[in-house]
């Protein structure tokens, strides 16, 4: 493949916009080399400025379960656009696409559109500590919730600590109210919820994590989250904004039955739009403003053009709920083929896998929290990045992310993918010893 007018282009990007990219893992940081410029993309395929045609398992890393340029959701934004982009007064369209929401996700009364994952778990957050008038969060190491400065904090030294931050900029008042535990270690949030009695508002998670590969709450975590939850008296955020509209209509709580008090959305619930969400019960959702003292607000909040976009598409997903089904019995397709062409060349790998979220990691051990995600051969990953790349597959550039599997993609894609996999893995090292 040639990517001589994407190499350019990133050039002259670099020029004006800080590293060429609007969002740093779009940089190839992590595997080296420069970023594929995209020219436009339909259905399970993307097509680069240099002409070249890639499968994409990253789908706008989430948004594009339908594959690209989804012909309900295209002609609904152009209709939308015709009328008007923004009015900054209420639409009909935001109560519609709010009735639907609140029908498919179990447990939410009411919910609030704004314009992406971080604005919807940042003010669940101050939701969450307006409503128990208490400062302390809990959340887990690996769990991303967007770039606000409570999030943005890492542990010391893997013990529970108080968070230092890990980005200049966050302050070290910031970071001390926000208290660090391993994804999948109940005992360990059972310890930090003793040693801050009536101190933790809440603990936020991505109940099926995403943002360290995929990686599945261990049986008993979510549930046992619960209990603390309730006998602290704090609120349970569970962060759906990868997983919300994708593991299920209802989302994680709905495919694993146990519920949240706040639920927070993006990607899927906007179609490929700028949007997120927030919602939960009655009782909290009217401590927010105009109606209740926590205040939150958005110029563009429930924007025609976005919400248009996010209806079409939890329309499509309300009316066929196989599509479920079809995601997955692809993404169990694919991951039989990339462990048999792994394995076939006693490559060192675990593949973790639910619904239509994969993530292959260089390791030999089970992958259940950031420390086990951390030990996937990144050497490995990027030879795989890039051999998989020069065959027309497009993964995301980290070891940390998931492959989203759309519903535009055909066995035949599958079966490519897997032939580009059998293809790179005699070059992979960290072999089995035999
Ligand atoms: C992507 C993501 C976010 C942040 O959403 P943005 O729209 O990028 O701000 C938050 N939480 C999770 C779980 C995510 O995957």
């Amino acid at each position: 493949m040639i990517y001589k007018r994407s190499s350019a282009l990133f050039a002259e990007a670099q020029h004006v916009i800080p590293g060429g990219v609007n969002s740093p893992v779009r940089a190839f940081k992590a595997v080296g080399g420069d970023p594929v410029f995209v020219k436009e993309a339909k259905g399970a395929y993307l097509y680069d400025e240099d002409g070249n045609r890639l499968i994409d398992y990253i789908n706008s890393w989430g948004p594009m379960i339908l594959g690209h340029a989804y012909q309900p959701v295209v002609d609904a934004v152009v209709e939308k656009a015709q009328k008007g982009t923004s009015f900054g007064m209420p639409t009909e369209i935001e109560t519609k696409i709010a009735e639907l929401a609140v029908k498919m996700v179990p447990g939410i009364d009411k919910i609030r559109f704004v314009n992406s994952g971080t604005e919807a778990c940042m003010s669940a957050v101050r939701l969450a500590r307006g409503f128990t008038k208490r400062d302390k969060i809990i959340k887990f190491a690996g769990c991303y919730h967007g770039h606000s400065d409570s999030f943005l904090i890492q542990a010391g030294s893997g013990a529970v600590t108080f968070g230092s931050p890990n980005s200049p900029g966050v302050t070290q008042g910031t970071a001390k109210d926000t208290l660090l535990a391993e994804y999948n270690n109940l005992e360990q949030v059972k310890e930090i919820f003793e040693a801050n009695t009536d101190e933790i508002a809440t603990v936020i998670l991505e109940p099926v994590a995403g943002n360290m590969g995929c990686i599945l709450p261990a049986e008993g975590f979510l549930e046992g989250l619960r209990e603390l939850c309730d006998a602290h008296g704090a609120l349970l955020i569970f962060d759906e904004v990868m997983t919300g509209f994708r593991l299920a209509p209802g989302g994680v709580q709905e495919l694993m039955n146990v519920r949240a008090d706040i639920v927070t959305f993006g990607k899927v619930i906007g179609g490929g739009l700028p949007v997120g969400a927030f919602a939960a019960r009655n009782e909290i959702m009217d401590y927010l403003a105009p109606v209740g003292p926590v205040y939150q607000a958005g110029t563009l909040s429930g924007n025609p053009l976005a919400m248009a976009a996010g209806l079409a598409m939890l329309t499509t997903l309300d009316n066929d709920k196989k599509i479920f089904n079809r995601l997955s019995e692809k993404t169990e397709y694919l991951h039989k083929g990339i462990a048999e062409a792994l394995n076939k060349h006693n490559v060192v790998h675990t593949i973790n896998r639910l619904g239509s979220m994969i993530s292959v990691h260089f390791a030999a051990e089970p992958v259940t929290d950031f420390a086990s995600a951390s030990k996937g051969a990144n050497e490995t990953f990027k030879k795989f990045f890039h051999g998989l790349l020069n065959e027309g597959v497009y993964i995301a550039p980290s070891a940390y992310e998931t492959w989203f599997i759309t519903d535009a993609l055909s066995y035949e894609d599958l079966d490519t993918t897997i032939a580009a996999v059998a293809k790179v893995a005699p070059d992979l090292k960290e072999k089995r010893v035999l």
